[in-house]
């Protein structure tokens, strides 16, 4: 895997100037309720942040996950025969891959959870493996994919290891902690489900209980809005998902005066993406945080949830 993105990197223009342009990228550092939102200005993003993501604009466009599409120069790697490991060619990591069905069939987590779990096993938690909801920042929601990147890549991901590794646990509060560890961020924090467990079967049947009750507090077709990643730990799956409230934040828009932001699991998880200079030279500590309070569940919501998985 490593040795495909290398050898990408050197063959395949367009990801060579994805990546140039990740690299080239101006950031700016936020804190927000004592978490770190790093903005990164990438204007290779726009496409994926302003993609069209309705039935009609999905049917008129040729999927670009779809083997048949894919670019001559693409390489892939075969994942238990159903899955294709691919370089991401407008990476906002690095190395950044995007692993798609083999079919063409819809974003579903209920699809994805089982590979998701096995992928971030196999690759022994040297990778982070990632999920965006059909209607929670996937811009093909018509195909099912995954994503990876480097474990420990991103802010919130940093934060929670520390958190995790002698950290004064502090920041999550435990619905309970008996072999199978479920617990949800406090106040203040970016609202967000933590589960870790020894067990894949039993992380599969505890997101799918949690996902049933997000159904009930904000219910969304196909399924509740969510961001989910997973990595692999001290032989445990250490999981973690992002309950949405909204799909976009209402600044969202191709005008001038709307914001291009388009938040997806690397946003959330506290690498803020602005394809747009003029965006990212705006953007302020109430605005981020107005982005992020919308999109993701109030402490209502969470309190709700808290309350149902106990
Ligand atoms: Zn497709």
């Amino acid at each position: 895997m490593a040795a495909m993105w290398e050898q990408q990197v050197r063959d395949w223009p367009r990801l060579a100037e994805g990546l140039a342009s990740l690299r080239s990228a101006e950031r700016r550092s936020f804190e927000l309720g004592g978490s770190q939102i790093m903005v990164q200005c990438n204007p290779a993003r726009a496409a994926s942040a302003s993609a069209k993501v309705d039935p009609a604009s999905l049917a008129a466009r040729p999927c670009f996950l779809c083997g048949s599409n894919l670019p001559r120069e693409q390489c892939a790697v075969v994942y238990r025969r159903d899955w294709l490991i691919l370089c991401n060619p407008a990476p906002i990591l690095e190395p950044h891959y995007t692993v798609a069905s083999v079919r063409h069939e819809p974003q579903l987590l209920e699809s994805a959870l089982p590979a998701i779990l096995s992928l971030a096993r196999d690759l022994e938690g040297r990778y982070t493996v990632f999920y965006n909801g059909p209607r929670a920042g996937a811009s093909a929601p018509d195909h099912l994919h995954l994503q990876a990147s480097k474990a420990g890549s991103l802010p919130f991901e940093k934060e929670l290891i520390r958190q995790l590794c002698g950290g004064n646990g502090d920041w999550i509060d435990w619905v309970c902690s008996n072999g199978l560890r479920v617990g949800t961020t406090r106040n203040g924090r970016r609202a967000a489900v933590i589960v870790i467990s020894g067990s894949i079967e039993s992380t599969m049947f505890t997101v799918g209980r949690v996902l049933k009750v997000l159904g009930g507090i904000r219910p969304a077709d196909p399924e509740p809005m969510v961001n989910l990643f997973a990595t692999y730990a001290d032989e445990s799956w250490v999981t973690w998902l992002f309950p949405r409230a909204a799909h976009r934040p209402s600044v969202y828009g191709l005008t001038p005066d709307a914001f291009l932001i388009s938040p997806g699991a690397i946003d959330l998880a506290g690498e803020l993406i602005v394809p747009r200079r003029g965006d990212f030279e705006r953007l302020d500590e109430a605005r981020i945080r107005a982005v992020y309070d919308e999109v993701l569940f109030s402490p209502a919501q969470m309190q709700a949830l808290r309350s149902q998985l106990a």
